[in-house]
C-alpha cells in the first residue's frame, strides 16, 4: 500500500472528473506474484487493465477472493487502482474447481464493502466463469452494465483435457460451470472476446444468443520491446554462443512441456552439443504444479537434456524481457489456450514463436511470417520446426520483424484497453438513454 497517497484528495477528484468500474477476478489476484499455480496470464491482464484504465479516465476497484491472512485486504495499485481482497470462504488456496460455494459469500462481500465506502459501480467487469456468476448475481441486485470476458471456456477446455488425458473424468463442477457460461453470454451487455477461435467457439458450442465483441487482449510495449540478445545474456550470465529454446509458464500439464522436452531431444540442434533449453516458470511445494515440475525434470533426465536444461524458476513479469530476448526461438507447446500472453510478450521482444495449432495461438501467431504453428503434441513436427528456425538466421530475423510488427499493429495494451474505454462509455451512454426516454 502506498502511504504517500492522500486518499481524501484521490476520493474528492475522484467525484469530479473519474467514473468508477469494478473489475471482478475471483481467483486472478493482479497484486500477487505471477508465473506459479493458477496465477498466470489473468492476474497479469487484469493487473494491467486495471492500470491503464485510469489514464483513460476511471477509477478502478480490482475484486478477488483473499487467499492469505497476512496479505491486506486493500492494495493501492496506483493513484486510481486498488485491489480488493474479500473474505469469501477459508483465507487460504483453493483450487479454481472448488471455489463456486464460497461465491454467494464473495457476492455478500462486495455489498457489503460497496456498501461501507457508499460507492455505486455502473460497470462491472468480470473475468472467468467463477466471476460471471457472482455479475450475474450483482446484476439482479443493482442497476449495472455487465461485461464479460471469459479467459478460459469450459466446453472447450474439458474437450482438449480428456483427448490428452490429463483429466480421465470431468470435474463435479463441469455442469455448473457450462450452464454459467452459456447464461453470463445470454445474459451479460456484452461479452468480450480475445481471438476470433473463441467468438466462433461461443456461438458454434455454446449460444447463438448476446452480445460478442472482439478485443483482443495486448501487452505493454514498454515492456516488452527487443533488447539486444548479447545484451541480455551477459546480464543474466547465459552462454552466448548457445542456441536457446525458451518456455515461460506455469507448470500445468496442458502446457505440453513435456512435448517441448521431447522434442528439443529429437532435433538435429541437439547433435551440434549448442543447443540449450530454459524454461522459466515456478511451482509452490505443496501444490500440483510442483507435480507436473517434478515429471518435467524426470523426463528432461530421460532424454539425456539434464546438463543442456535450465530451469529458472518464477521470474518477475518486468525481468522476463531479458529472458525473451536471449532466445533464439520460444516454445508454446499448450493442448489449449485461450489468448496465451506469452505468445505476444515473445513476439513484442521479436521473438520468433513455435507453438501449438489452438485456440488464441492460432490468431496471434500467423504461420511461416511471425513463427510455425504446429500440431499440438506432435513431437516429431516441433523437432523440425525447432531446426528449421535455428538452422536459417536470416528467415529466423525475418519471422523476428514481422512478429514484432504484428504486436505492435494488433496486440497493443494501449488500444485493447482503448477499446475497452470505448465499449464501457456505449454501455454507460445506453443507460443514460434509457434514462432519459423513461
Ligand atoms: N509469467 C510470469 N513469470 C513467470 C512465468 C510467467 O510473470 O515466471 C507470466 C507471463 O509473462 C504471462 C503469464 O504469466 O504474462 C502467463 O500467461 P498466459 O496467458 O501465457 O498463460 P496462463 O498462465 O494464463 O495459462
Amino acid at each position: 500500500m502506498d502511504n504517500s497517497i492522500n486518499q481524501k484528495e484521490i476520493v474528492s477528484k475522484s467525484l469530479v472528473d473519474k467514473q468508477r468500474i469494478a473489475i471482478i477476478s475471483d481467483h486472478g489476484d493482479p497484486s500477487t506474484e505471477t508465473g506459479v499455480e493458477e496465477a498466470g496470464g489473468q492476474n497479469v491482464y487484469v493487473r494491467q487493465l486495471g492500470e491503464m484504465l485510469p489514464t483513460f479516465g476511471w477509477w478502478v476497484d480490482i475484486f478477488t477472493r483473499k487467499i492469505k491472512k497476512e496479505d491486506p485486504m486493500i492494495v493501492q495499485n496506483s493513484p486510481y487502482c486498488r485491489t480488493i481482497r474479500l473474505v469469501a470462504g477459508p483465507e487460504k488456496f483453493i483450487p479454481r474447481d472448488q471455489i463456486f460455494d464460497y461465491m454467494p459469500e464473495f457476492v455478500s462481500a462486495f455489498e457489503a464493502f460497496r456498501k461501507q465506502e457508499n460507492i455505486y459501480y455502473p460497470i462491472v467487469h468480470t473475468n472467468y466463469w467463477l466471476s460471471a456468476w457472482v455479475g450475474l448475481k450483482l446484476k439482479n441486485l443493482t442497476d449495472i452494465k455487465l461485461v464479460h470476458t471469459y479467459l478460459s471456456l469450459g466446453t472447450v477446455k474439458y474437450e482438449a483435457a480428456l483427448k490428452y488425458k490429463t483429466l480421465t473424468q470431468l470435474p463435479e463442477i463441469a455442469e455448473t460451470r457450462l450452464k454459467v457460461e452459456q447464461q453470463i453470454l445470454e445474459q451479460a451487455d456484452c461479452v468480450v472476446v480475445n481471438s476470433l477461435q473463441e467468438k466462433k467457439d461461443l456461438r458454434n458450442l455454446v449460444s447463438q444468443k448476446g452480445c460478442i465483441k472482439l478485443i483482443p487482449l495486448g501487452t505493454s510495449l514498454d515492456r516488452f520491446h527487443p533488447i539486444l540478445q548479447s545484451e541480455a545474456r551477459t546480464k543474466l550470465g547465459l552462454n552466448l554462443t548457445e542456441q536457446i529454446v525458451l518456455y515461460v509458464g506455469r507448470f500445468d500439464p496442458r502446457k505440453g512441456i513435456e512435448t517441448m522436452v521431447r522434442a528439443c531431444a529429437q532435433s538435429q540442434a541437439r547433435l551440434t552439443g549448442n543447443l540449450r533449453l530454459v524454461i522459466v516458470g515456478g511451482s509452490c511445494s505443496d501444490r500440483i504444479d510442483e507435480l507436473e515440475r517434478k515429471r518435467i525434470e524426470q523426463t528432461v533426465q530421460e532424454v539425456g537434456l539434464s546438463e543442456k536444461t535450465l530451469f529458472v524458476g518464477r521470474v518477475d513479469h518486468h525481468i522476463l524481457p531479458l529472458y525473451y530476448a536471449c532466445a533464439d526461438v520460444c516454445l508454446i507447446p499448450s493442448h489449449y489456450e485461450m489468448f496465451g500472453l506469452v505468445a505476444i510478450e515473445a513476439m513484442a521482444c521479436g521473438i520468433p514463436v513455435i507453438a501449438s495449432d489452438v485456440g488464441g495461438l492460432k490468431y496471434t501467431v500467423v504461420h511461416e511470417e511471425t513463427g510455425l504453428l504446429i500440431p499440438s503434441q506432435n513431437i516429431k513436427l516441433f523437432a523440425e520446426a525447432i531446426d528449421q528456425i535455428l538452422a536459417n538466421k536470416v528467415w529466423a530475423k525475418q519471422l523476428s520483424i514481422n512478429a514484432s510488427n504484428r504486436v505492435h499493429k494488433y496486440f497493443n495494451l494501449t488500444t485493447t484497453v482503448g477499446q475497452l474505454n470505448s465499449l464501457y462509455n456505449e454501455l454507460l451512454a445506453q443507460k443514460v438513454e434509457l434514462t432519459l426516454t423513461t
